[in-house]
């Protein structure tokens, strides 16, 4: 055996397509090569456009997941792609650091139980250093992660939320909302976790998996009217604890109510639901006395039966006529319940919003605990959600409990903690984004979403248009920058660390960080009474330091540069996360109606192989650093890309990765192979073989012609199909053309001319490389942002290794463009009538049992003009895909006993299944030679290597005779110098393989 294959075997391909291992080369290359570093060098210095880019922040509180690598991966398509179409995109990472997600982290591995116990046992200062260590751990599986992904985000670059330089310009944003009177302290009814002991925003209630079926009080009671004998309001909660904060109730004005004997009583409720509410309580006896509407009732006061409980409600009372007074609201529901709501302000949104319309006092007597304050009378000291057994049981002391049940019903939970809310009336600070929600939609309007659904559901979310609670009592977060004056209760902001110590009276000594406990030892002096002026010990929201990044993380330069960006993508969460709070922010930051980015991809979430969300507790939570060890990145980013559309949920299935998106890239890689050892043998050599030196030679076929026509439709609908972010459907054109059109349609019409090494059709087959050159090279390109390992590895040991010249990595590459003058209309047609009319003779042989690699003599087509005229067309290669030696066109043909035939439509094919002396030879000898080629590849030779000898032993002696005058061919075709036939395996000494050839069996063997 010779090997004619210029070997050089470090930059080889090997023969099976391996991606870990070559992986692992790729990127040692970058690296060695500083080729991330490179490209944004070069497309900095030159470039057709600047693409603004902002890194939606990973929280460093946790290990990233296989959902977090989907999004990486997408983020990392669009910026391969722009970047070799020669835009300047400035990919950088970022970092969310603070905020409740990591304090809770943090409080876990420190064993500590809630935030009390977190100030007495490790104190702020310790905290904050723990806090620090834990997100340096979780970058550095971060890192590792977006570096075994193959993520050219440049981490060098990467803005960390918590230094000092980014929350000077976070604080930007506030000085802003200052300026403009957004933002404010003020009692508002906030969602409250007492776990986490902080409030919530009311985004962060909305979050996926927040509701939960919870177990809850079901408590009908009633309050009598007051200078009534025996008339009582009916009343339904699911928390009791909120009668020890009633302040009035609601009725609706128009609907109607009835007044209903029941024993020795008169109870009012809502008309409609006297039947289903008498059954509910298995009350049999009782009778409707009269009705009447709801604002009948308005001003009625009622005996609230607590009042010797809870003194300091007696005495809002006696302040304030509306305190338990009926009141008429619209919003009052009389299909559920009894149509009378008891409104506790202090615990309630809407309740809240109805007193402060009519200036009845806010009741809110709980501490941080949310237990009730030494206010609350009888219940001090209770935590609220544990009152609810004493108020049933002082209700019923005083004849205002009907009946208590349990009911099971969907309540909002911490997202963090798991601990039900609880609706609080608290002091907090606000923006005021409810007074520019109108500019808020306008930006909304302005973006571009790719798809509907997440798009209605980001614009329904920003309807709602809350004010922003942003303050946080809690420790690991920005400092909201506000000092109040504890004599005059005046209020500054101060927006920078310089004029901060301008401004101090007292500082921390020597260098300071902006951070609790330090920023609370610096005090100001009041200007306006002298007195002095603490910090309001709040920090911000971590939604706040994540949505300032736009201007935050660049400088200002860099920022009138970069924003608005192009274009972003996270997970749907994010509608009610960050995607909604960059929004706000950066209205507030300009004052005008325009949103940060232009385009906002939304991207379905990441569940197991069953449809299960993933989580540690399931046991089904996949790590990237783990999983990308043993499995491939380029099969695990073409799988996410290709297996559904962005938006949708994927189903994470192991098990499929091995199947097709492995097959695809394997496909590839064998092309390429293939191409690189036929054209290597044949001195191809791209700087000389040209498309334009193929027409020149007048070398290119139809063949070439109609696989150059079809990748330039590729190459169109791909690069439209990732600007749409249809990410399958590009893969799946993508994917279709490699596969169907390239290997499995094309390579077969030219296989057999380079199968010869016959110096006369030389030139032909430099003919075929070069087309495949130019195909397999633009295939690798637009591969690229996919499956950026395999793409670099083609590029450097197929491309670069025939033409150096070109640029030194794929990277650096320009995006395809279409060319129009490649693309023929007429030539796609009369190839897709080709394979109609091929499978047709396919078809025809399978009912005759004429294998497809016997040649046959002669078939005719029945067909119109216009078809056989395509088909004359394209004849040489309808002849060599059917193997037929000749073809006739003709208005009709008799199907005889020497025929067979297949009609489809308006078609119809004839097939000659005589077989002379000759074709029967042939066929043998192909059969022959397909044996042998895979024992070829069995063996490991190289399609190139040329074999000394191939052994064909104990065939029959009338195949012996037809197969003679085939022999010089056959060894050709499988490339050896000799073809030696053998009556018995005795003859030779060889390893003979066992063979069946039309039912008789027959031993080759290859030296
Ligand atoms: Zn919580
Ligand atoms: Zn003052």
């Amino acid at each position: 055996m010779t090997a004619k294959f210029k070997t050089n075997s470090q930059d080889q391909l090997n023969p099976n397509y391996n991606p870990l291992e070559l992986e692992k080369e790729i990127r040692q290359y970058w690296q060695n090569n500083s080729t991330q570093q490179k490209l944004e060098d070069c497309r900095l210095k030159n470039n057709r456009g600047l693409l603004g880019f902002v890194e939606g922040p990973p929280t460093l509180n946790g290990i990233p997941h296989i959902g977090h690598a989907r999004g990486r991966v997408m983020k990392d398509l669009r910026y391969r792609w722009k970047t070799m179409q020669g835009y300047y995109m400035p990919f950088w990472a970022g970092w969310d650091c603070q905020g409740l997600p990591v304090e809770l982290e943090v409080e876990k591995l420190l064993g500590v139980k809630n935030k009390r116990e977190l100030l007495e046992r490790v104190g702020e200062e310790r905290f904050i250093q723990e806090c620090k260590k834990a997100i340096m751990k979780y970058h550095k599986e971060w890192v590792e992660a977006d570096h075994k992904l193959g993520i050219f985000i440049n981490q060098e670059k990467a803005y960390w939320t918590y230094h000092d330089s980014y929350i000077e310009r976070e604080w930007q944003y506030l000085k802003r909302a200052w300026d403009q009177d957004l933002l404010e302290e003020g009692h508002y009814v906030v969602a409250y976790c007492p776990g986490c002991q902080t409030s919530l925003s009311s985004a962060e209630v909305g979050y996926e998996d927040s509701y939960k079926i919870v177990e809850d009080p079901s408590l009908y009671f009633k309050f009598k009217l007051a200078n009534t004998k025996d008339e009582y309001m009916l009343i339904w909660t699911t928390m009791p604890f909120t009668v020890v904060t009633d302040t009035m109730l609601a009725v609706h004005p128009e609907a109607e109510y009835a007044k209903v004997q029941v024993g020795n009583e008169k109870w009012i409720f809502v008309q409609q639901r006297v039947r289903s509410i008498m059954q509910e309580l298995k009350i049999d006896e009782y009778e409707t006395l009269e009705t009447f509407p709801g604002k009948n009732l308005e001003g009625r006061k009622y005996e609230y039966p607590l009042k010797d409980l809870v003194p300091k409600l007696a005495e809002l009372e006696d302040k304030n006529p509306l305190v338990h007074r009926i009141i008429c609201e619209d919003f009052v529901d009389v299909d559920t319940a009894t149509g009378v709501v008891h409104l506790s302000p202090g615990n309630g949104e809407e309740d809240f919003f109805v007193a402060v319309r009519r200036k009845v006092p806010i009741f809110a007597p709980f501490d941080d605990d949310v237990k009730f304050t030494n206010d609350a009378g009888a219940f001090n000291g209770i935590f609220a959600r544990d009152a609810d057994q004493k108020v049933v049981e002082e209700l019923r002391k005083r004849n205002a409990l009907v009946e208590v049940k349990t009911v099971k019903h969907e309540y909002p939970t911490c997202w963090r903690s798991h601990h039900k809310l609880v609706w609080l009336a608290r002091k907090e600070y606000f923006l005021r984004t409810d007074k520019i929600n109108a500019k808020v939609l306008e930006a909304a309007d302005k973006i571009e979403y790719f798809y509907d659904s997440p798009k209605n559901r980001f614009l329904a979310f920003l309807k709602e248009g809350k004010p922003w609670c942003i303050s946080r009592e809690r420790v690991w977060g920005a400092p909201l920058p506000v000092w109040k004056c504890e004599k005059c209760g005046a209020k500054t902001l101060v927006a920078s660390k310089k004029e901060l110590l301008e401004r101090a009276i007292e500082k921390p000594q020597g260098d300071f960080e902006l951070h609790k406990p330090w920023v609370d030892r610096i005090t100001l002096k009041c200007e306006k009474c002298g007195g002095t002026m603490r910090r309001e010990d709040f920090v911000l929201d971590t939604w706040h330091n994540s949505g300032a990044s736009p201007y935050a993380r660049f400088t200002d330069e860099d920022y009138e540069k970069y924003v608005p960006v192009d274009f972003l993508t996270e997970g749907i969460d994010q509608t009610r996360g960050w995607a909604n709070s960059l929004l706000l922010e950066y209205i507030i930051l300009t004052g005008k109606p325009e949103p940060p980015y232009r385009a906002f991809l939304f991207q379905g979430l990441t569940q197991d192989a069953k449809g299960r969300k993933m989580s540690k507790s399931l046991g089904n939570f996949v790590e990237v650093n783990k999983f990308l060890e043993k499995n491939s990145t380029d099969v695990c980013r073409f799988y996410f890309l290709r297996k559904c559309s962005p938006i949708d949920f994927v189903d994470f299935d192991v098990q499929e990765l091995s199947r097709r998106p492995y097959q695809v890239l394997s496909t590839l890689y064998h092309l390429n192979r293939f191409f690189l050892q036929n054209a290597e043998f044949d001195n191809f050599d791209p700087k000389k073989h040209t498309l334009e030196w193929t027409m020149q030679e007048k070398q290119l076929k139809k063949a070439d012609q109609w696989l150059l026509s079809k990748l330039q439709e590729t190459i169109e609908t791909y690069t439209q199909k990732l600007g749409t972010c249809e990410f399958n459907l590009a893969l799946a054109v993508l994917e279709d053309f490699s596969i169907e059109t390239l290997s499995r349609l094309y390579v077969p019409m030219v296989r057999k001319e380079l199968w010869t090494d016959d110096p006369e059709t030389g030139k032909r087959r430099l003919a075929v490389y070069t087309v495949l050159w130019n195909v397999l090279k633009t295939v690798t390109l637009l591969f690229n942002p996919v499956t950026p390992y395999l793409s670099e590895a083609l590029y450097q040991k197929v491309y670069k290794r025939l033409d150096d010249t070109l640029p030194e990595s794929v990277n650096l590459e320009d995006w395809p463009v279409p060319d129009e003058k490649k693309r023929s209309k007429t030539i796609e047609e009369e190839f897709q009538i080709l394979f109609r009319c091929t499978s047709l003779v396919y078809a025809a042989r399978q009912s005759a049992k004429l294998k497809r690699r016997w040649p046959l003599s002669k078939m005719v087509v029945v067909a119109p003009q216009n078809i056989c005229k395509a088909l004359a067309n394209v004849e040489e290669v309808f002849l060599e895909l059917s193997n037929v030696k000749a073809v006739e066109y003709g208005k009709q043909h008799k199907d005889t006993e020497d025929w067979t035939s297949t009609t489809e439509g308006d078609v119809q094919v004839f097939v000659e299944t005589k077989r002379d002396d000759s074709l029967l030879g042939e066929g043998i000898m192909r059969d022959l030679a397909r044996r042998v080629q895979a024992l070829r590849k069995e063996l490991g030779y190289m399609p190139t290597d040329l074999l000394e000898a191939v052994h064909i032993a104990e065939l029959d002696e009338e195949s012996n005779n037809l197969l003679q005058p085939y022999l010089r061919e056959m060894a050709e075709l499988v490339r050896t110098k000799q073809v030696n036939l053998h009556s018995s395996r005795e003859e030779l000494q060889a390893e003979w393989h066992e063979s069946q050839l039309d039912d008789k069996k027959v031993y080759v063997a290859i030296a």
